[in-house]
C-alpha cells in the first residue's frame, strides 16, 4: 500500500521544527529514522498531513558527557551508539540492549528519539531509560522541559509528550563505581520485538545486593521499575524470592499468543538469569 498524500518540511533548526508543529498540531508528524513512521504511513496505520524532518538538523545526534550524565542527542542511531566507546563506559546497560534492538540496517537509521518517543510496549530502550532513571528532554514554543524516563511512558504508544514538542535529548546518570548492568530478551529470533525484556542493575556490599533496579519491556503496556521486587533484593532476598515478588507485582496484558500467566513466567525466568550473571 502506498502512504496517503502529505506535505513535507524539512526545517534547518529546532526552533522552525517546533514552530512548524505549534503551527499543525496532531496534523504533523515528526519524521526521524522513518523506520517505524514510514512502514506505519504505508500501511495508513498514521496518516499525518505534514512530515517535520527532522533528519538533518544539526548537533541533535551528539553524545557527550555533562556533570554526571551521559547526553544523548535524539538524532543519535542505534548504530551509532552500539559503536559508541562513550555509551559503553558510561551506560553499559543501553550497550547490553542495543544488540538486541532490531537488524542491522533498521539500526543504520532508527533513532533512540523516535524509539522513546513511538514508546512501543516492546522496545528496549524505554525499559533501559526507566531502569536508569534517564531524563527526557522536551523543546516546544513554550520552552523547554524535563520529564523523568518513569513519568513519560504512558501506555501502549502513549507518551507525556505534547503534539508541539519535540523530544531533543536524553540525559542517561553515568554508571556509579560497583552497579553491574544486564539486558536479557525472549525473542522470536533474534533482533525482533522482544516477547519479554528486562533491564537489570544491581549494586552489592560484599556479595549481598543493596541496590537494584528492575525494568521489563513486552510484558505491560509501558515500561515502570518495579519497585517491590527491587526492595525484595535489596533485603537481601534470593532471586528466586525476587522471581515470585516480581511475578505478583507485574500486571501483564493478555493475548492469545501471549497470555498473563505466560509472560509472567517469562519475566521470571529473566530474572532468575540476571542473578546468574549480576
Ligand atoms: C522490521 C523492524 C524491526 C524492528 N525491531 C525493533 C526492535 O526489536 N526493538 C525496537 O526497539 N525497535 C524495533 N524497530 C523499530 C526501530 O527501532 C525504529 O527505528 C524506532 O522505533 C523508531 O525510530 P525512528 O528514528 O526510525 O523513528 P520514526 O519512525 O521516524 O518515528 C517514530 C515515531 O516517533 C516520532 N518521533 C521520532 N523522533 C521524534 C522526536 N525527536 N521528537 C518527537 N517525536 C519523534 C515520529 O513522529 C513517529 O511517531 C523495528 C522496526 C522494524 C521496521
Amino acid at each position: 500500500m502506498k502512504p496517503a498524500r502529505f506535505d513535507y518540511a524539512r526545517p534547518a533548526s529546532v526552533s522552525e521544527a517546533v514552530m512548524l508543529l505549534a503551527r499543525h498540531g496532531t496534523d504533523a508528524a515528526v519524521l526521524a529514522g522513518g523506520q517505524s513512521l514510514m512502514p506505519m504511513m504505508a500501511m495508513r496505520l498514521a496518516t499525518p498531513g505534514l512530515l517535520v524532518d527532522i533528519g538533518r538538523l544539526p548537533d541533535l545526534d551528539r553524545v557527550e558527557p555533562k556533570d554526571d550524565h551521559l547526553v544523548i542527542g535524539a538524532l543519535a542511531t542505534h548504530a551509532a551508539l552500539l559503536a559508541s566507546p562513550l555509551v559503553r563506559a558510561s551506560a553499559p546497560l543501553l550497550a547490553e540492549a542495543l544488540p538486541h534492538v532490531a537488524h542491522p540496517a533498521i539500526r543504520n537509521r532508527g533513532t533512540l528519539g523516535g524509539s522513546l518517543a513511538l514508546a512501543d510496549p516492546a522496545a528496549e530502550l524505554p525499559a533501559c531509560m526507566v531502569c536508569l532513571d534517564a531524563e527526557i528532554t522536551l523543546v516546544s514554543l513554550r520552552g523547554e522541559r524535563v520529564v523523568l524516563a518513569g513519568d513519560f511512558f504512558r501506555g501502549v504508544y502513549g507518551t507525556d509528550r505534547e503534539p508541539d514538542e519535540l523530544l531533543v535529548s536524553v540525559a542517561v546518570p553515568v554508571a556509579r563505581e560497583g552497579w553491574r548492568f544486564s539486558f536479557g530478551e525472549v525473542a522470536h529470533r533474534h533482533g525482533d520485538f522482544a516477547l519479554a525484556g528486562l533491564a537489570f542493575g544491581a549494586r552489592r556490599e560484599g556479595r549481598r545486593i543493596v541496590e537494584s533496579r528492575v525494568a521489563y519491556c513486552g510484558i505491560e503496556d509501558a515500561p515502570r521499575r518495579l519497585l517491590a521486587t527491587e526492595s525484595c533484593l535489596a533485603a537481601g532476598r534470593s532471586f528466586v524470592e525476587a522471581r515470585e515478588v516480581a511475578r505478583r507485582e507485574l500486571e501483564p496484558g493478555s493475548s492469545r499468543d501471549a497470555p498473563a500467566a505466560w509472560r509472567r513466567r517469562l519475566a521470571g525466568a529473566l530474572l532468575e538469569r540476571a542473578g546468574r550473571t549480576a
